[in-house]
């Protein structure tokens, strides 16, 4: 089964992916996460994402596409993947079609999370994630059971994104609703695009996943 999460950022798109990564057995690919490992590894992509990330920009649309097509190729994509923070444009989107088709693949659903602007802000403000499993937190809304200790793996170590500060999201939700909310229409006419309410509660949200992968 593939999937997409699509949804502005703050939605929820990383929580639920690494609820589904685990009930479903398959592989969260966060377009994000990738280019952030890119360049804390000085890679060439690395060196040309990090101005344009930094700033609340996208990056091109050929480094994401020929990313992800490579990352798709992974033998552990086999059995089933969630996209997480691509297609961000409509040349992705089409670009993912063609390759899907090449590869022999295809896709199960689409599915918006649903959240209003005036609260994703504070999402992302209160965004923390484990340095040692990654697993994400939140100031108010998803805090660790014991204070300053990760749930997931023990760690005591936690990090945030130099991207998650006030000026950048503004920037970040300009360039969602200019370039990715038009991905929206592209995919409700093809039948595959399902909505949930990303303003619910996080267990909440994961049952409507639930019910539209179920029902798909
Ligand atoms: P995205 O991957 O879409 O950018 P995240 O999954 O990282 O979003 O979530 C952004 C922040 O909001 C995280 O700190 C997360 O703990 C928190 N969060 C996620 N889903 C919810 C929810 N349904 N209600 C409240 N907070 C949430
Ligand atoms: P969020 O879910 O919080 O918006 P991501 O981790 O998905 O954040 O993305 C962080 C940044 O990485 C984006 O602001 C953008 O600069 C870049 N990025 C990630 N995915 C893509 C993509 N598919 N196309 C272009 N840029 C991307
Ligand atoms: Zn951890």
């Amino acid at each position: 089964m593939n999937v997409i999460l699509l949804g502005p950022p703050g939605a929820g798109k990383g929580t639920q992916a690494k609820r589904l990564e685990k009930r479903h057995k398959l592989v969260q690919l966060s377009t994000g996460d990738m280019l952030r490992a890119a360049v804390a590894s000085g890679s060439e992509l690395g060196q040309k994402a990090k101005a344009l990330m930094d700033a609340g920009h996208l990056v091109p649309d050929d480094l994401m596409i020929a990313m992800i097509s490579d990352r798709i190729d992974q033998p552990d994509c086999a059995g089933g993947f969630i996209l997480d923070g691509f297609p961000r444009t409509t040349a992705q989107a089409e670009a993912l079609d063609s390759m899907l088709a090449e590869k022999g693949l295809k896709l199960h659903s689409v599915i918006e999370m649903k959240v209003n602007d005036d609260i994703l802000v504070g999402r992302i403000t209160g965004r923390f994630t484990c340095a040692k499993c990654g697993a994400g937190y939140h100031d108010s809304f998803q805090k660790p059971k014991e204070p300053g200790v990760c749930d997931n793996c023990g760690g005591t170590e936690f990090k945030r994104r130099a991207d998650d500060n006030e000026a950048t999201v503004r920037t970040r939700l300009e360039a969602y609703h200019a370039q990715t909310a038009p991905i929206l229409p592209y995919y409700s006419d093809k039948g595959v695009l399902k909505a949930v309410d990303g303003m619910a509660g996080i267990d909440e949200v994961t049952d409507q996943i639930e019910d539209v992968l179920g029902a798909a």
